[in-house]
């Protein structure tokens, strides 16, 4: 099976400050990771802020290109810095952050945000894509009567859902998902989690998850990969790492993570595994 998603090597530097009488700093933020997520499975990205998650994120996403290394999206080389990329190739990867609020545009009806991205890129008529964006509000769990709301009139779990309903709206194979529940309530993020599974289920998305909160990705992930100062120091399938973890760094944040409530999801998933969670 080919994977989705592969990543080789890849590194990302930034070069800040310098100007004209300066001198330059380069910030090492992610230096040579390396990972593969086949079709329907969830890499789990886990570690403290500032060990670069979201720069990873961006480079999967399309958004920065990878200062060396290699992404491969469906098996095609990504290579933005020399050959730009096709329309077709940037639908498949979306990505949804995690104060979704900021990328609203505050007076736009929602139905408006859900058909916005068929309007640019399908011919779909004015008609089929209120249809569309209709049944998308739907599978995330909103109704019909949200359609003609403004972005304030939700709260932070409805925006989420808002947010997932807009990536999905071009069919895209892989969601890369930039701590999507850290600034909701633990039983607000239960839902989210949920709905995510299930949404997975139905359209058999690829899921790049990544979390500081290793209880959430616990129940979640098929694969997890822990990052630290730019650098994977584990990297496994779910019951390897949380059996045993191998680094220093990955037991200090098992100690150091809170026990969230999800009782649902661990139900939820159990049932999808057809195996009982530790
Ligand atoms: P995380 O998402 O895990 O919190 P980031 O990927 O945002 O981490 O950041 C990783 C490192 O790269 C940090 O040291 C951060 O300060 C630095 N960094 C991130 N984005 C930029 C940027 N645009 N310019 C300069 N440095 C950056
Ligand atoms: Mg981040």
């Amino acid at each position: 099976m080919t994977a989705v998603l592969e990543g080789k090597n890849l590194v990302r530097d930034y070069h800040i400050g310098g100007g004209l009488f300066g001198r330059s700093k380069i910030v090492h933020a992610v230096k040579g990771v390396s990972f593969s997520v086949e079709k329907g499975k969830t890499l789990a990205v886990v570690g403290e802020s500032g060990c670069g998650k979201s720069t990873l994120a961006r480079m999967i996403t399309m958004i920065d290109a990878p200062t060396s290394g290699e992404l491969l999206i469906d098996g095609e080389r990504v290579d933005i810095a020399h050959r730009g990329l096709s329309k077709a190739m940037r639908r498949k990867v979306q990505i949804v952050f995690q104060n979704p609020y900021g990328s609203l545009n505050p007076r736009q009806k929602i139905g408006d945000v859900l058909a916005e991205p068929l309007l640019l890129n399908t011919d779909l008529s004015a008609s089929e894509r209120r249809d569309r964006a209709m049944q998308m509000l739907k599978k995330v769990g909103l109704g019909s009567e949200h359609f003609n709301r403004y972005p304030h009139m939700f709260s932070g779990g409805q925006r989420q859902r808002i947010a997932i309903a807009r990536a999905l709206m071009v069919n895209p194979s892989l969601l890369v998902l930039d701590e999507p529940v850290s600034a909701l309530d633990l039983s607000v993020q239960a839902q989210i989690l949920n709905l995510l599974a299930d949404l997975q289920d139905e359209f058999g998305l690829t899921y790049v998850f990544i979390s500081h909160d290793l209880s959430v990705v616990r129940y979640i992930a098929d694969d997890v990969m822990v990052m630290y100062f730019g650098e994977v120091v584990e990297y496994g399938p779910r019951e390897q790492v949380f059996s045993v973890p191998q680094h220093s760094y990955t037991r200090t944040l098992f100690a150091a993570t809170p026990k969230s409530d999800v009782d649902s999801i661990r139900a939820r998933l159990a049932k999808r595994a057809g195996l009982a969670l530790a």
